[in-house]
């Protein structure tokens, strides 16, 4: 073979292998001389622009590829080759065929001929429609995340400044800021619920004449009505034709402001009650994105925590006012010393009590003021007992002070009770409540002096009556006896008289004398059986008995720290008054029970005798007390007075129970 021909086969063989290359490329190939008319085109130019190769050669690029809009890149990209520069990475968009606009990078290259002029291009064309919309998936997420992120920011710095005391009203403001900022809405406005209707607490854009003019939308129309009712958002994505608004009022006043979209979404509390509303407003047709949704919400929740803390906050400080003024107001002294004996806080009736001789100071040394206040001995008495409620938590009852008064010839006395309490700072001081006693004092000890007098009084003259009593009934006996015969019907009649009178008046006297000897008596610590304290006292009443054919009946009864015959005294007396205030249509029943109850023996004397009235049933147990006549029934009026007393004096108490007709029961308690 000629060298030519070997030459011309080498260069065929070249030739072949290199559109084997082009062809089998993945990016489209494509070749253009200067005046931008393709001259040779790829496989992967027919699978990316659709055009075969023969339809493509021939035609310039600017007609087949390039979009309208784009047809001044091709003359700057030919001027550029012919001076000899690539261009590299051209991102574009290229038309296909069917007419598809494609992303395509562009590499394009000057082909030079054999004496180095440059005759045509080469150009390579990647599609790059995926890559672009990735990137431009890539790049909204980052937008949005970057909006997301300065939303919560924004959530963040609200929420951390509702933790700041501050102005409601405000910080209202300030979240309605937030929530149109977040949602790009123009207006906004939230409404707390007063009585169950939605009042505007804070607004953004909107005119004066919506703002009076939404005060008389009825609370159940509207949005924001229906969605505290609902406790559920309303969206309305177009306020003119949204059957929300349709007939109302508001629909003219919410287009008059400009309001073309809105949402109302509700505050509800965790415990589910809705409060009122955040609304958003849009001045074109509008639904807010979910994601703009979720924010709200959290705003909302944000709302109504803040909300419902205010609120508990007012109601706190509220209360914490009363009680200010129940203590300041309180007719006694209330005062607190702390740890190191200073005095904390003082209330007005302090001022007025002890310490009106000495300025009130606050912070004040205590110990210092008690010497100003009292003797020195008393002082120090009064600081230890503080000194010791501090240290051990017991409480200190009723010590009373007392010092001789400078103007009256009496003491001024002060009755306290300490209690040690935890102050603010977490350290221990001591509670001082005290009152000025001194006119209390005084009272009952004038009156603990007349009671005495009275007592020995009547103690006196019930003792000493009986001596000529017993004459008068003596004599009258014997007159009787003797000479009785002697007198007529009438004179029979006054002796009688006189007979019984002595006889009343020994009963009336023997039963004073007990109840006044009763205040003299010391208590002895005797134990006395109550079981033989009764049996006494039914032998005594043995004849009553058998007469009215009562029966008693007796439970398992216990031993009482008491005197044997004051207990006696006291079944007899209550047993007594079963018998002789029995029914007329039955037999006396008695029952004597006693059962042990948070430290007392409670004892019942139950009867079915004629009962008592409600009325009456503290009454009886006065001195002289009586509900009949002596003729109805005989008495003198001091058995139950004689029972109080006894049981006083033993440190317990006595009371009935009773209903008219249906007997009473009588009940004492005794210490166990
Ligand atoms: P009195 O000497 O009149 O019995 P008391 O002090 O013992 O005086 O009783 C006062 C009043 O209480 C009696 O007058 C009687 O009206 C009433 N009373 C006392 N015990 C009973 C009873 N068991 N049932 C009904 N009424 C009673």
């Amino acid at each position: 073979m000629s060298r030519e021909a070997t030459e011309r086969k080498e260069s065929e063989s070249d030739t072949f292998l290199l559109s084997a290359i082009v062809d089998s490329s993945e990016d489209a190939i494509i070749s253009k001389d200067l005046d931008g008319i393709i001259t040779s085109w790829n496989k992967s130019a027919e699978r990316l622009f659709g055009y075969t190769a023969e339809e493509a050669t021939g035609k310039t690029v600017a007609e087949l590829l390039i979009p309208d809009n784009r047809q001044n890149e091709e003359p700057d990209i030919l001027a550029r080759l012919r001076r000899g520069e690539r261009v590299e990475h051209f991102e574009t968009v290229r038309r296909r065929k069917d007419g598809l606009l494609l992303e395509i990078s562009l590499t394009i290259s000057p082909v030079k001929d054999a004496d180095g002029r440059i005759v045509g291009a080469s150009k390579i064309a990647r599609d790059i429609s995926e890559r672009k919309r990735a990137e431009r998936a890539i790049q909204s997420l980052n937008a949005q995340l970057t909006a997301d992120l300065a939303a919560m920011t924004r959530i963040q710095q609200i929420s951390i400044r509702m933790m700041q005391a501050g102005d409601f009203p405000q910080l209202l403001e300030e979240i309605l800021g937030v929530a149109c900022e977040i949602t790009q809405a123009d207006m906004g406005s939230i409404q707390l619920a007063e009585n169950g209707v939605p009042k505007i607490a804070a607004q953004r854009g909107f005119g004066l004449p919506f703002l009076e003019s939404f005060g008389t939308i009825p609370s159940a129309e509207g949005p924001w009505g229906m969605a505290m009712q609902q406790s559920e958002r309303i969206i309305v994505e177009d306020v003119a034709s949204s059957p929300v608004f349709a007939g109302t009022p508001a629909l003219a006043e919410m287009l008059g402001s400009g309001a073309l979209a809105l949402q109302s979404t509700p505050l509800i509390t965790r415990g589910g009650s809705a409060l009122g509303v955040l609304s958003t407003y849009y001045k074109v047709r509008h639904r807010p994105a979910d994601r703009d949704l979720r924010l709200l919400d959290i705003l909302a929740r944000l709302t109504a925590d803040l909300i419902e803390r205010k609120r508990a906050e007012a109601l706190l400080a509220r209360s914490r006012e009363t009680f200010f003024e129940l203590v300041e107001r309180a007719p006694f002294g209330i005062y607190v010393v702390d740890a190191n004996f200073r005095i904390m806080q003082m209330n007005a009736g302090s001022q007025n009590q002890a310490f009106r001789n000495v300025r009130p100071i606050v912070g004040h040394d205590f110990g210092e003021a008690m010497h100003i206040l009292w003797p020195s001995e008393i002082a120090e008495e009064i600081i230890t007992v503080f000194r010791h409620t501090l240290e051990t938590g017991e409480p200190y009852f009723s010590p009373r002070f007392t010092k001789p008064r400078k103007d009256v010839p009496a003491v001024e006395s002060y009755e306290w009770e300490l209690h040690r309490m935890v102050l603010p700072d977490g350290e221990y001081g001591v509670i001082c409540y005290y009152f000025d006693s001194t006119e209390l004092r005084n009272a009952e000890a004038a009156l603990k002096s007349a009671n005495q007098d009275l007592e020995q009084f009547a103690f006196s003259a019930s003792h000493d009556l009986q001596e000529p009593l017993r004459t008068i009934k003596i004599y009258s006996e014997l007159l009787a006896k003797r000479h009785g015969d002697a007198l007529d019907s009438e004179g029979k009649k006054f002796m009688d008289y006189l007979c019984s009178g002595a006889t009343r008046m020994e009963t009336l006297i023997r039963d004073l004398l007990a109840y006044s000897q009763l205040s003299r008596f010391e208590k002895t610590g005797d134990c006395a059986d109550a079981k033989k304290a009764i049996e006494g006292a039914l032998s005594n009443l043995a004849t009553t008995i058998s007469e009215t054919g009562a029966k008693v009946n007796l439970g398992p009864l216990p031993f009482v720290a008491m005197g044997a015959t004051h207990l006696q005294q006291l079944f007899q007396n209550l047993i007594s008054n079963a018998i002789k205030y029995r029914s007329l249509d039955r037999a006396p029943v008695v029952c004597i029970t006693a059962k042990r109850q948070s430290g007392h023996w409670v004892f019942s004397i139950t009867d079915n005798g004629i009962g008592i009235d409600p009325e009456y049933q503290e009454t009886i147990f006065g001195l002289f007390k009586r509900l009949h006549t002596t003729d109805e029934y005989a008495g003198t009026g001091i058995g139950l007075a004689l029972c109080r007393r006894i049981v006083e004096r033993y440190g317990g108490r006595i009371w009935v129970e009773s209903e008219p007709g249906q007997g009473s029961s009588f009940r004492f308690t005794l210490p166990v």
